[in-house]
């Protein structure tokens, strides 16, 4: 029996210790679901959609216990982890509108009638990184069991807590057994398993572009669908006729909340260079006040990264010539704390290029406007972004010439259940979310019945 220990990252105390699930028992579990999937598919709509607002409800009564126990395992705020929780709800009740909705089309056609139909594919296996265990496992497992499929649910190997107890709570609220069943483990056993077994039929991969990239190579040999979310490496571009105050103020949440471990952090910020020095001195004051600390406690903006080993691949970005503009601060002794922090470097650099994925951003200036999109395009990725100008008239046009696939004017914000999210580029293909996500975990069958 293979087993690992559960770090708190704010106190470096073992919290749990946890059995991973051998390949044997991967296979057993596929098995079930498998089986589970012949009577789920042909659960009525109606009842489908009501046992999902059931498992929303047990989420929602646990929401208290799950957004502690985030704390706990990744050292998220606990204002962010109640959001995560309920994200989780919210993604449920939201599909749970989708059974009686997922329907096909009648196409005129002559001689007969023709009809599409949106066949669920059957196993789904749902692959999820550490740095949002809620809700990325919700933003698979939700639609694809709309839709109809069974789901055998990975988390990461440092945070599997929250997920084996979103696992108890479907069982809970009446989901039947096997339907949902959360398989934590090494991702080179039970996440290649999902790759190799026939029996799933999709994989929904979240986490960094180079595995990514595997297992899309392993779901070619059985030409398996799939969706990747992955890397960012996202711009935040500042025009000079942006409201300075605001943009500024709302740098740091861009780019480090969650202590940056964030697909959609804005850890690029182009700022145009007729403002750049007004604009150092204000989110100079806006990252002094961005308060990194005890998550568990209400006014913690920032906590602290998810472990040592991700800590010193953070760390290896500063070394001694690396032009820091300045930082925050961040507790000393037990805890995996990094300051926020802000350089600003040459196009060129590392940290301009890589996903850093930690409170670090890279300041660079820009003189026009096809300066900025041309910077914002300059990377492998394509995942997200904002903009942020008074002109109505440049933020469309630099919206739809940065090529990414969720940007935001204004604000930050670009994550909401109910609209599209996904990567261009290599950050991924497929969306999730949105009024289309559960027709992903579905092949469209087309039937035409003769009238002769
Ligand atoms: P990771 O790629 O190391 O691991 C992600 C998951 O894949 C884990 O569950 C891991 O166990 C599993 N895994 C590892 N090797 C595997 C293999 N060979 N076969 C199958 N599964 C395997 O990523 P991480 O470090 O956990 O997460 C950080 C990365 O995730 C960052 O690059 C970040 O940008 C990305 N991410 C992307 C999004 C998005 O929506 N685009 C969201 C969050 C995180």
């Amino acid at each position: 029996m293979t087993v690992t220990q559960i770090v708190d990252p704010t106190t470096e105390e073992i919290i749990e210790t946890i059995e991973l699930v051998s390949l044997q028992e991967t296979d057993a579990a596929i098995a079930r679901a498998q089986r589970a999937f012949l009577t789920w598919r042909t659960v009525e709509p109606a009842d489908r959609a009501r046992l999902l607002r059931r498992f929303a409800d047990a989420v929602d009564a646990d929401l208290e216990h799950l957004a502690a126990m985030e704390v706990r395992n990744a050292g998220h705020t606990i204002g962010n982890a109640r959001w995560e929780a309920g994200n989780v709800r919210d993604v449920l009740t939201y599909y749970s509108g989708t059974p009686e909705r997922l329907s096909g089309r009648q196409i005129p056609t002559p001689g007969g009638v023709n009809l599409t139909f949106h066949e669920p594919l059957g196993v789904i296996g749902v692959i999820v990184p550490w740095n949002f265990p809620m809700p990325i496992a919700a933003w698979g497992f939700a639609p694809a069991l709309a839709a109809g499929n069974t789901v055998v649910l990975k988390p990461a190997e440092i945070t599997p807590l929250t997920a084996i107890r979103l696992g108890e709570l479907a069982l809970q609220a009446g989901l039947p057994e096997d339907v949902f069943t959360v398989l934590p483990g090494k991702g080179s056993v039970v996440g290649e398993r999902f790759v190799t077994h026939p029996d799933v039929r999709k994989v929904v991969f979240t986490g960094s572009t180079a595995v990514g990239k595997r297992i899309m190579a392993g779901c070619a040999d059985q030409v398996k669908r799939l969706t990747l979310e992955l890397g960012g490496k996202n711009s935040n571009i500042i025009f000079a006729d942006a409201d300075l105050d605001q943009a500024a103020a709302a740098t740091p949440g861009g780019a480090f909340d969650n202590a940056g471990q964030d697909c959609c952090a804005r850890s690029r910020v182009l700022v145009q260079r007729s403002v750049l020095d007004r604009y150092l001195e204000l989110l100079e004051l806006a990252v002094r006040d961005f308060h990194c600390g005890d998550p568990s406690l209400e006014q913690t903006a920032m906590g602290p990264l998810v472990s040592a080993a991700h800590r010193d691949s953070v760390a290896a970005y500063l070394d001694d010539d690396a032009p820091i503009a300045f930082q925050g601060s961040a507790p000393t002794g037990p805890g995996f704390w990094f300051p926020p922090t802000v350089l600003t470097p040459s196009p060129d650099s590392r940290v301009f290029n890589e996903e850093i994925f930690g409170p670090i951003i890279a300041v660079v200036p820009f003189e026009d406007e096809a300066e900025a999109i041309r910077l914002a395009n300059d990377t492998d990725y394509g995942l997200s972004g904002s903009i942020w100008t008074r002109d109505v008239g440049r933020a469309l046009r630099v919206s739809r010439g940065v090529d990414a696939g969720n940007l935001s004017v204004n604000t930050h914000a670009s994550v909401r259940y109910w609209t599209p999210f996904g990567g261009f580029k290599q950050s991924g293909f497929g969306r999730e979310l949105g009024p289309d996500a559960a027709e992903a975990f579905t092949e469209t069958k087309n039937v035409f019945i003769s009238s002769s």
